[in-house]
């Protein structure tokens, strides 16, 4: 009698469970559906793309982005809108940076080279600097030839290692000289600092990025150059001495006022616990952010568009925020953070897109053993998707400070991950560079994730 009930109590629960799962098969259909079918992701971005362009903080285009945001969060059905401040760092650019090289072999006549300041850097003043090039190929060279350093310009021609199989560990292994390069450089003497582009594409387009200046040594002007014009100068430098010409503009104006952008859709049953999902809306200037970050952008609307159309009563309030400053300062995902902190606001999950608007191949998950564990079932939603590869890692920048506020877990979009560094910080991240259906699916995935957040918790 005792076996038999307990056959039968089995029975129940995984005949429960299945029909758990053909339910939420269903209604992950339907949003899946919703999206590919009705989807605005890829219009929003031609809009925020081409009649916005790049939204660099304390640009006017920054406060055009938010007013459009605003407007597009309206019209997709958000319970809720408003901006959040912030103080924003200002740094310009200050018109067009050049660079010309002038080797002993080839003449008094130089050689223009595709450079692009670094981000937070200052400028050379108009008239520019000119000296000595010394290259090394990474910081155990600085040190060893440190003693050459001063007056020159130094050259870090470390590469962008093809050897990871994910371009992301590439860029983790290498962004440290884009990052720390120039103060390195300028604890020696150094003039200035010419940083090979983290990249490997094959182009010669130079990429940008922000730069931090240690305060105990001097802040020195900062360039990226494009991988064809290092090459070149790597094989020049074999054989003979080198000066370049370097004349950039960047400088930091006063702070000023930004603002996430937030739309949001008020809990049926727990109208004060929130989940978050973003990303950002600030983006470098070479181009026009499409990728980096328009896709996470359109994607964060598209899921609330998406499950407002399908009448989805979310059990959570679920805020969507397009932060301010992921670039050059932060400012956003940190104001975002402390504002969540000072009204003791009760988080449950946070998620951002912020690596692409590439293929969806899974989740990058910031979470605890347990919560592992828990969200392995999941997979089987997300496989006729794509996106159901999870792995330990990092979440995003912009939802990193909230994760750790709040002890929450977190996630992050993986998309695809070969073709990002082509884009990355370059005048190459485009429009036309994002795939419609790549875009979409992206959001279709992360629309299922919160989904089951919401419903299961973690
Ligand atoms: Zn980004």
């Amino acid at each position: 009698m005792r076996r038999i009930s307990v056959f039968v109590l089995f029975l129940v629960i995984t005949h429960g469970g299945i029909r758990a799962q053909d339910r939420d098969s269903a209604l992950i259909a339907r949003l899946a559906t919703e999206i590919l079918v009705n989807g605005k992701a890829y219009e929003n971005l031609r809009d925020l793309t081409k009649k916005i362009g790049a939204r660099l903080s304390g640009s006017p285009q920054m406060a055009l982005s938010e007013k459009w945001g605003v407007g597009v969060f309206t019209s997709s059905g958000a319970d809720k809108v408003w901006m959040q401040e912030c103080m924003v760092p200002h740094w310009v650019r200050g018109g067009k940076d050049m660079a010309t090289a002038y080797n002993d072999k080839t003449g008094k006549d130089g050689k223009p080279l595709a450079i692009l300041a670094l981000g937070n850097s200052i400028g050379t003043g108009a008239g520019g600097i000119e000296a000595e090039v010394l290259e090394v190929t990474n910081f155990d060279a600085l040190e060893s030839k440190k003693d050459q350093v001063k007056g020159k310009i130094v050259f870090f021609s470390y590469r962008f290692k093809t050897s990871f199989a994910n371009p992301s560990d590439a860029y983790r292994d290498a962004v440290v000289y884009r990052a720390s390069g120039a103060s390195r450089a300028a604890k020696y003497g150094a003039k200035a600092v010419i940083v090979r582009s983290m990249t490997h594409a094959p182009d010669n387009l130079p990429h940008t990025g922000a730069l931090r200046y240690d305060t105990a040594y001097p802040r020195i002007p900062a360039v990226a150059i494009g991988l064809q014009d290092a090459d070149w100068m790597s094989n020049q430098l074999k054989t003979a001495a080198m000066r370049v010409k370097l004349r950039t503009g960047g400088h930091f104006l006063p702070d000023t006022t930004g603002h996430n952008v937030i739309g949001e859709l008020t809990g049926s049953e727990f109208p004060d616990h929130f989940i978050t999902v973003g990303g950002h809306l600030d983006s470098w200037d070479p181009a026009v952010g499409a990728h980096d970050d328009g896709a996470g952008i359109v994607q964060t609307i598209e899921i609330l568009r998406a499950l407002k159309a399908i009448g989805y009563k979310p059990r959570n309030t679920i805020r969507f925020v397009l932060f301010a400053n992921e670039e050059n300062g932060l400012r956003g995902g940190e104001k975002y953070a402390a504002e969540a902190k000072r009204k003791f606001e009760k988080h449950l999950f946070a998620l951002e897109s912020d690596a692409g608007g590439f293929t969806p191949r899974g989740f990058s998950l910031d979470v605890s053993d347990l919560q592992f564990e828990k969200v392995q079932p999941w997979r089987k939603l997300f496989q006729p998707y794509g996106g159901d590869t999870f792995t330990r890692g990092g979440s995003g920048a912009d939802v990193d400070p909230l994760k750790e506020a709040f002890a929450i877990p977190a996630a992050g979009l993986y998309p695809d991950p070969q073709r990002y560094f082509d884009v990355h910080h370059a005048a190459s991240d485009v429009f036309e560079a994002v795939n419609k259906r790549e875009l979409e699916m992206g959001a279709v995935n992360m629309a299922i994730l919160i989904y089951l957040v919401d419903k299961y918790g973690l």
